[in-house]
């Protein structure tokens, strides 16, 4: 019987960001078909692509302790999860997979505008989404986030932001994550309903949604006072 020694047995980290770059790879600029997988440069992608175990980790252990603590809706942590794991299927993205079959532009915008959905654009900067973001966060959070950058929208996500929810906001017993949460999920929402059901992307109903999502969240956490 031939007796192998461990170290010929790689490890589970070892093999996560070549197993998961299988599943769902990262290829940004070149379909998967186009590079050559006994290349260098194959292996160099695959080890590129995001792994659990690097030394750069999405969340500290401590703010993952808050996340998984949030008073937040169940769907709005799956959604803000996927987005902490860069696992968007932007069109930008989907075109690089299958040319053929997506093109990379933002369908919410104006043909004529021709946006390329990028990562930034699908959660941000689009401007039927910009409207509805920026107008939460100024109304929720604090009024000089009326003209937020996507940096300030990236400390939300990464629960690094040194905003607190104003005094004087709607709500001011909710915290920043709560309130991100909700204006994360509309959002959210909002683009797969226009995605999949053709409903229009109308800001102003989505501030509608914000604010009851808001209200829900507010009085689920004051029921105890009412009891
Ligand atoms: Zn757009």
């Amino acid at each position: 019987m031939l007796n192998l020694p461990d170290t010929t047995i790689p490890s589970l980290p070892s093999l996560h960001s070549f197993t998961s770059a299988l599943i769902t790879p990262n290829f940004s600029h070149q379909p998967i078909s186009k590079i050559n997988p006994t290349s260098m440069r194959y292996y160099k992608i695959l080890l590129n692509s995001y792994s659990p175990y690097s030394s750069s980790p999405v969340l500290t252990a401590s703010k993952w302790k808050r996340f998984w603590k949030l008073e937040i809706a169940l769907n709005a942590r799956n959604t803000w999860f996927r987005i902490l794991h860069n696992k968007i299927t932007t069109k930008q993205r989907l075109h690089s997979y299958m040319p053929l079959q997506f093109q990379p532009h933002c369908s919410i915008c104006p043909s004529s505008a021709s946006q390329t959905e990028t990562l930034e654009h699908f959660l941000f900067s689009c401007p039927a989404k910009y409207i509805v973001c920026s107008t939460a966060l100024s109304t929720y959070i604090d009024s000089s986030l009326q003209s937020p950058t996507f940096d300030q929208y990236l400390d939300f996500v990464h629960m690094r932001s040194n905003f607190t929810v104003a005094a004087d906001a709607r709500y001011p017993s909710l915290s920043t994550d709560q309130v991100f949460s909700c204006i994360l999920q509309v959002i959210w929402t909002s683009h797969y309903r226009f995605t999949f059901d053709q409903i229009p992307f109308n800001p102003t109903h989505f501030l509608t949604a914000i604010a009851r999502a808001l209200y829900n969240l507010h009085t689920q956490d004051n029921i105890h006072q009412i009891m």
